[in-house]
């Protein structure tokens, strides 16, 4: 639950000079909010440290804690999901395009026509999150097709995936903006608060990173018990300042989450 009171803002005052106190850590890009897509590309040298291990695929920590949580609830209302991909390395995406590909010009289309209708269902190497290893897909018989989304786990998911910090990456509603089609088993990790902002706003990340650049500054609170502050820095901040920062165009701008307890 999100809500924006400016009277609750003041009260957090006091808060704020304990939070100053706290937040002498030197902030780090999480890249949590790392927006990958056509337009803005992985180089094919990049690959997230210290990836973990689950089910036979290596995922960021952060996003392995959360599934393993969120799966855990799921199993709770009788709901079981299977992991069907997670960080996939420049070179396995281009080969991934490659087989599409050449399956295509099985079937009779001829080279272009192949790379073009390939790249509607495959991501090209570089613009695929899954080079992130913030992303997952998911499914219930294996198979990932938009029937996911009708099936009780899709509808868990699309309505609760949120407070795990993950989105539903590519909604049905936004393909003109992510340019990818609807894709209800594609989840990627941003974390909280950026997740449930999303969720409640109805964004997709293309449309947060601008709408926070736009704001300046987002007060948001969220039932795990913190308020976060979200805002946009063109410079890197001052380390004080920043628990958490993550940049689009690697190195151009950042997006600042700080957070603290609400005062009861
Ligand atoms: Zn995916």
């Amino acid at each position: 639950m999100i809500v924006f009171n400016s009277l609750k803002f003041f009260r957090l005052l006091k808060a704020d000079i304990l939070l100053a106190l706290i937040l002498m850590l030197t902030p780090m890009d999480s890249g949590l909010l790392w927006l990958v897509n056509f337009d803005e590309r992985l180089g094919a040298d990049y690959a997230p440290q210290n990836l973990a291990h689950i089910n036979g695929y290596r995922i960021r920590s952060e996003t392995k804690e959360a599934y393993e949580r969120m799966l855990k609830d799921m199993e709770k209302v009788g709901i079981s999901v299977n992991l069907q991909s997670a960080y996939r390395p420049y070179k396995y995406q281009q080969a991934l395009l490659s087989r599409k590909i050449s399956n295509l010009q099985a079937l009779g289309y001829s080279k272009s026509e192949a790379q073009l209708l390939a790249t509607k269902t495959v991501a090209p190497p570089g613009a695929s999150e899954h080079q992130l290893g913030l992303a997952i897909d998911i499914s219930v018989d294996g198979k990932l097709d938009a029937s996911f989304g009708n099936t009780e786990a899709g509808t868990w998911i699309a309505n609760n995936c949120h407070h795990y910090g993950f989105i539903v990456r590519y909604p049905k509603d936004k393909t003109k903006i992510t340019k990818i089609m609807y894709e209800p088993w594609h989840l990627r990790y941003v974390g909280l608060p950026h997740s449930a902002y999303m969720y409640e706003k109805n964004m997709c990340l293309e449309e947060y990173i601008i709408h926070v650049q736009e704001a300046k500054l987002l007060m948001i609170w969220i039932d795990d018990g913190n308020y976060y502050k979200v805002s946009y820095s063109a410079k890197a901040p001052d380390a004080a300042e920043a628990l958490d920062m993550s940049s689009f165009e690697r190195g151009g701008a950042y997006i600042i989450t700080e957070i603290g307890e609400y005062l009861k």
